[in-house]
């Protein structure tokens, strides 16, 4: 059973994952801020695709575009005049919608057949009553809705003191068009040669007619997107080389996907039809992800072929091509872009990492991230906080571990109160110190100077020196096998679960 929606928003409010933007005025609709956690989160998300994706591959660069860009860019893009959604508006109530998704939305009815009771009615249903379909605004179930007109997305701002319309700027709707037009910069300061892409991460803006479900559509958010560029002239094994590579990049990204936790049976491929294609784009597959919402889009990966190099090149009279040197001729890429989007990714994870379970009669929920993503990697724990050697040793091993990772202390509360704490956030190990660890001075006893590590999936300990606890985490948290691990300390403690 998938988590429901609720469920998400409420626990990433109550532990610090992603708060409602403004929200002591009231709230700002559709737009979210991330909390101590989700930052911790959303910067793994990033850094791990951004460490996959660009420092291990000798193909790819990196760039860091500003959001405001000379706003010819979004003529010859094609999004002044393309970037547009059919809008409709109720004549009763005037909320507005995206005139493709209305027949998708749950709809009010006042049914003749019950005397004109009002009932909700699951989106693209008829009426069980009296078999009607939908005609009227979905909100109010009284009002007609209006005839679709475009609406563009782009938020419009103004640069500088005067606001004219020779000051009208955009921000940006995608981070793509940097890479375009920063091609030549890149090729020629870092002597590339094709293929070769260009990658970044940051925000995007688009004024959404229908925002909503939590993070997954928003207004401002985050995008992770490679531009690939590609000979159209050379074949790879066989095949057009940017038909070759659009396959490599779509296999690649579902890899990602599954790498960091996503499974195979919530994660598929959608290819766009020929009627859906944007303008630009000679073949799109999405990857879409089961959310509570339903199966829908988690990134998109577009065959763009030349068409934004020479649109660029057209409106900027610059020359954008790439001198061949074995076939001596200047030819304009193609370009294969793997388009993703941070937040709908963190939400994937989220989804799919909790848990509810049940422990000896409790309910415990859990976060089961991968070890690379969780915003916490180990939290301290002393078993006893009125312990003067316990406190201060549990304090000395977080502020060692805390060189490498994000590591917390916690001592407000009892210890199986704190291990379930850490569970509902995803943190994958507990660092547990007792007097075992420290002796008692006052009975002459030695500390073994060993501490338990307690695994959040397995909930099993295991006993281990304090001065291995470095490279113990560096194997773990890289993904590295538990029972492993444990077996070389002597296998997980009887009984020890908690
Ligand atoms: P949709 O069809 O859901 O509107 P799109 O096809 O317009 O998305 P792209 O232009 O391909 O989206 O953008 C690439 C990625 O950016 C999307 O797959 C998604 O992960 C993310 N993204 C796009 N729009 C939003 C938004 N309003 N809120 C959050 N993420 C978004």
């Amino acid at each position: 059973m998938p988590v429901a929606m609720d469920t998400l928003v409420s626990l990433s409010k109550r532990r610090g994952f992603v708060f409602q933007s403004s929200e002591i005025y009231g709230g700002t609709g559709s737009v979210w801020d991330y909390g101590p956690l989700g930052v911790e989160l959303k910067q793994n998300i990033k850094r791990l695709w951004w460490r996959d994706f660009v420092q291990m591959r000798p193909d790819m660069v990196g760039l860091d575009a500003a959001i405001l860009m000379h706003p010819m860019v979004w003529r010859a893009s094609g999004h002044v005049e393309q970037f547009t959604d059919p809008m409709v508006d109720c004549r009763e109530c005037q909320h507005r919608f995206r005139a493709d998704h209305v027949d998708a939305r749950p709809w009010l009815h006042f049914c003749p057949a019950s005397k004109g009771n009002k009932f909700e009615i699951p989106g693209g249903e008829a009426c069980p009553r009296c078999g009607a379909r939908r005609t009227l605004c979905p909100d109010c179930g009284k009002g007609e809705l209006t005839t679709a007109r475009q609406f563009n997305l782009m938020f419009k701002t103004f640069m500088g003191p005067v606001e004219d319309d020779a000051a009208v700027t955009y921000l940006r709707p995608e981070t793509a068009q940097a890479m375009f037009v920063n091609f030549e910069n890149v090729l020629q300061s870092m002597r590339l040669k094709l293929p070769f892409g260009i990658a970044q991460a940051g925000r995007s803006f688009r004024n959404e007619i229908t925002p909503g479900n939590f993070i997954f559509r928003t207004r401002e958010f985050e995008q992770m997107e490679i531009e690939y560029f590609v000979n159209p002239h050379e074949t790879v094994e066989g095949r057009p080389a940017d038909e070759y590579w659009h396959d490599r990049w779509i296999a690649d990204c579902m890899a990602w996907f599954r790498r960091y936790g996503l499974s195979e049976a919530n994660l598929r491929l959608r290819e766009h039809e020929k009627d859906e294609l944007a303008h630009y784009a000679k073949r799109t597959l999405d990857i879409e992800y089961r959310f509570p919402i339903g199966w829908s889009e988690l990134m998109g990966i577009a065959n763009r072929t030349d068409f934004d190099l020479k649109q660029h090149a057209k409106f900027s009279g610059k020359t954008l091509t790439y001198f061949d040197e074995e076939r001596k001729e200047h030819v304009v890429p193609y370009v294969i872009e793997p388009a993703a989007g941070v937040d709908r990714a963190l939400l994937a994870f989220l989804v799919e990492a909790y848990q509810e379970e049940e422990v000896r009669g409790e309910k415990r929920v859990v976060l089961r991230f991968h070890p690379e993503l969780a915003p916490v990697k180990v939290a301290v724990l002393p078993l006893l906080k009125k312990r003067e050697e316990i406190v201060k040793t549990a304090h000395a091993i977080r502020s060692e571990l805390a060189k490498h990772w994000r590591v917390v202390y916690d001592d407000t509360a009892a210890i199986g109160r704190l291990y379930r704490r850490q569970d509902e956030v995803g943190t994958p190990y507990c660092v547990t110190v007792d007097v075992q660890t420290v002796g008692d001075a006052d009975k002459g006893e030695q500390g073994d100077q060993r501490v338990t590590i307690r695994d959040r999936d397995s909930m099993q300990q295991i006993r281990v020196p304090v001065r291995e606890l470095v490279p113990v985490f560096q194997e773990l948290l890289a993904g590295g096998d538990w029972a492993t691990v444990a077996g070389r300390f002597g296998g997980p403690a009887a009984g020890a679960a908690g």
